[in-house]
């Protein structure tokens, strides 16, 4: 089982959410922003399908852990 989790970040004027590596094909994804929910302590955009188009077994979802650009780039890396 492949992690769920996708760190991301706010786009500047905030209109939308930028996944900088997705865990599961490696690209950036970027999808519209929503209310930030807090599960299990963290600060996310909630449960969405990703949008990888080359991906078999594609999980139905992932967790969008809202965090700083640096981070969300940096955390991506090191869960390869
Ligand atoms: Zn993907």
């Amino acid at each position: 089982m492949k992690n769920l989790i996708a760190f991301c970040y706010a786009s500047k004027n905030e209109n939308l959410i930028i996944i900088p590596c997705c865990p599961f094909c490696g690209e950036k994804h970027i999808h519209g922003i929503s209310e930030i929910e807090i599960i299990d302590g963290k600060q996310t955009y909630g449960y969405r399908t990703p949008h990888c188009s080359e991906v078999e077994n594609k999980p139905d979802g992932y967790l969008l852990v809202k965090v700083s650009k640096c981070d969300a780039i940096y955390k991506s890396r090191v869960n390869d």
